[in-house]
């Protein structure tokens, strides 16, 4: 023991004092590898003194993103390819459903039997889990085709069926192309069908829908812009299926979602859904068959109210063409300024009576 302490108290000596040469020398003696490793050391000493450095200039000057997600006013580093939009079921059995808060945007919207479904649009928003997803109704292949997205759906009704065989739609519908898809067997069919960003691009690369198309954005409010409106922290939509309440949370600067006056959590993260701006979207709708399905103007002009940050601007929305953008203006004809962060469309049917206070 004493001879390997004085042996090692050398090397440190030398190490600290002598040059290179001398540690060569050492080698020249045939000690074998143990003075190389000293060499390691220092090496490795170096090497940290450089990532601490580096560390310290990343602290002084954060990079900014390099792009705004145009449809959410996030900062990202990459612009995605596409959007994908995503039928979401909100049938009782269906509630609650996974992965809506990670989405850029959410669209509810009114369908036969006075329920409502969902279309989710994934830009920049990841997911491993979303659904339940369900089948495609022609108002929403028209939402889908106006941020030229990639519509995603299980099955049809006879009316998109139609749509699908006349209109070149970019589209996977879960019953020709399973893959992407899985059923979660706790919960009943139809309405336990769920997918992943994930596995719905790796379907959209398959069949070579991934065509570049980042869509114009929303306007954005500069950070410390008030809305010009109204107070607004309450939000009442009574849809025939229930009562559906926003509540501004001047903490979160947001509005949380509830239904029937319960909070609305997201079954996998138990987060409450909440948004940066809720538009409340008044449209005409129609019932037009046997099975009460839907006609729902979409193309045309009519009132639209911004809620955001607990204030509410009146305004209106156009539409000139199927594929063209729904735009959303105040009352001065300029296009209403949204916050950054998750936004909720609410298409609401003439005859429901939206309250606010
Ligand atoms: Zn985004």
């Amino acid at each position: 023991m004493p001879m390997s302490y004085r042996r090692l108290s050398f090397k440190k000596i030398l190490l600290v004092i002598m040059s290179i040469i001398v540690l060569a020398s050492f080698q020249g003696c045939g000690r074998g590898t143990s003075p190389e490793k000293p060499v390691d050391v220092i090496e490795e000493a170096n090497n940290n003194e450089t990532e601490e450095n580096e560390d310290d200039e990343t602290e002084t000057a954060p990079l900014k993103p390099k792009f705004t997600c145009p449809m959410d006013g996030e900062g990202i580093d990459e612009m995605p390819v596409r959007p994908v939009a995503v039928t979401i079921d909100n049938y009782k059995g269906a509630r609650p459903q996974s992965g809506l808060d990670k989405a850029d945007l959410v669209y509810e919207v009114p369908v036969e039997g006075g329920i409502t479904r969902y279309l989710a649009i994934f830009f920049h928003g990841k997911t491993d889990i979303i659904g339940p997803v369900r089948s495609a109704r022609p108002y929403l292949i028209d939402i889908s085709r106006e941020w030229n997205a990639v519509y995603i759906h299980a099955g049809q009704s006879p009316q998109a069926q139609t749509y699908f065989k006349n209109t070149s739609v970019a589209h996977i519908n879960e019953m020709f192309h399973p893959s992407g898809f899985w059923r979660d067997k706790s919960r009943r069919a139809p309405h336990n069908l769920y997918s992943s960003t994930d596995n719905l691009w790796r379907e959209i690369e398959k069949l070579g829908l991934d065509k570049n198309s980042v869509p114009e954005g929303f306007e954005f409010r500069n950070e410390g812009e008030a809305l010009k409106g109204a107070a607004a922290a309450e939000l009442l939509i009574p849809y025939s299926y229930g009562k559906v309440g926003y509540s501004y949370d001047a903490q979160t600067e947001e509005y949380k979602r509830f239904l029937n006056g319960n909070p609305y959590n997201d079954l996998t993260s138990g987060v409450q859904l909440s948004a940066a701006n809720v538009i409340v979207q008044q449209v005409s709708v129609r019932a037009f068959d046997s099975e009460g399905r839907l006609e729902v103007d979409l193309i045309g002009e009519g009132k639209a109210w911004l809620f955001s940050e607990g204030r509410v601007q009146e305004g209106t929305w156009r539409k000139d063409t199927v594929t063209e953008r729904t735009w959303f203006y105040d009352e001065s004809g300029a296009q209403m300024r949204l916050k950054t962060g998750q936004t909720w469309i609410q298409l609401v049917p003439r005859k429901v009576q939206v309250s606010y206070k």
